[in-house]
């Protein structure tokens, strides 16, 4: 790939295809509980998403942006830590794609075909 000036490891193409899975994931955790950047990068690292605080932070503003997540700051001994929670449009946005993460679910794993 000579031709391209973008890096060409693949993680460009897998933080494309991964990055709704990993916005999916933060509404869940933090329909649980509040969340916040670090917790999210550790939880979302168990899960095999590697995902640096340069992208996740962005990421969780966007989310905050568009009304899904509403933040606070928290002081947290010494240092302040912005908590995260899922908002009634986040929790409705989420039930929404459970519907379709179900049904892709059916696709992909159990070789289901829709309808
Ligand atoms: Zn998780």
């Amino acid at each position: 790939m000579s031709l391209s000036k973008k890096k060409t490891n693949g993680d460009d193409a897998d933080r494309d295809l991964y990055s709704g899975l990993i916005r999916l994931h933060v509404l869940h955790h933090a329909d649980q509980e509040p969340i916040f950047g670090l917790g999210m990068i550790e939880e979302l690292a168990r899960h095999g998403y590697r995902i640096s605080p340069g992208s996740l932070y962005p990421l969780l503003r966007g989310l905050e942006k568009k009304g899904y997540l509403r933040s606070s700051e928290k002081r947290n001994g010494k240092s302040l830590r912005r908590l995260y929670r899922i908002t009634p449009l986040g929790r409705k946005a989420l039930d929404a794609s459970r519907h379709k993460v179900r049904e892709l679910f059916h696709e992909l794993i159990e070789g289901d075909e829709p309808g």
